[in-house]
């Protein structure tokens, strides 16, 4: 069996374990300690509060083992928040967290919490029907390095990229009854 890990710090972790659970063939774990983490074969990174969830991840040393499974292409998705700690470039924070993905993503890119909203999206690699996309005070990305696929445009902004083993969406597939997103991911 896979071992899937939705790292346990903070955020829709009981969301993305219960959407794993769906799944056969896979092990869910939550993974909220260095040696869990380094266990893993693949491991999603929730949405929350990208500035708590990415001091969380120096303070306990979890950052570094997030880092050797990146060295070992081992797939990560990370949705939201998520997406906000695997950038190499943030526009409008002076922080960096994980610093593997070749995006640059701007936070909060479409107003406050009030500002969160549903849509549909036509996602062509991922699925062959509409997605039901979420936003909660949801990032975007402006702009991606060479090597990043752009799965998903909303209003001409980029929510959703791939870049080899590593998945970001702006959004939470957690958050509605689409398996898609998940297939897509464990198909990496
Ligand atoms: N606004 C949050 C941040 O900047 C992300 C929101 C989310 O993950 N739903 O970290």
């Amino acid at each position: 069996n896979l071992r899937v890990g939705v790292l346990g710090v903070q955020g829709s972790v009981k969301e993305h374990m219960d959407k794993l659970k769906l799944i056969k063939g896979i092990e869910a774990v939550e993974a909220k300690n260095r040696d869990t983490i380094l266990t893993l074969d693949a491991l999603i990174i929730p949405g929350g509060e990208s500035t708590a969830i990415g001091k969380i991840l120096v303070d306990f040393g979890l950052k570094d083992a997030i880092l050797k499974l990146n060295e070992r292409k081992v797939p990560i998705w990370g949705t939201c928040a998520g997406m906000i700690l695997m950038a190499k470039h943030i526009v409008n924070d002076e922080r960096i967290h994980l610093g593997i993905m070749d995006i640059t993503v701007r936070r909060n890119a479409y107003g406050s919490q009030i500002d969160s909203f549903k849509t549909r999206l036509m996602i062509p690699a991922v699925s062959e029907n509409e997605i039901e996309a979420v936003f909660i005070r949801a990032p975007y990305i402006e702009s991606v390095g060479d090597g990043v696929r752009i799965l998903a445009n909303y209003e001409g902004k980029i929510v959703a990229a791939q870049q080899d083993n590593l998945l970001a969406t702006a959004f939470h597939p957690e958050l509605t009854d689409d398996l898609s997103f998940y297939k897509y991911f464990l198909g990496l």
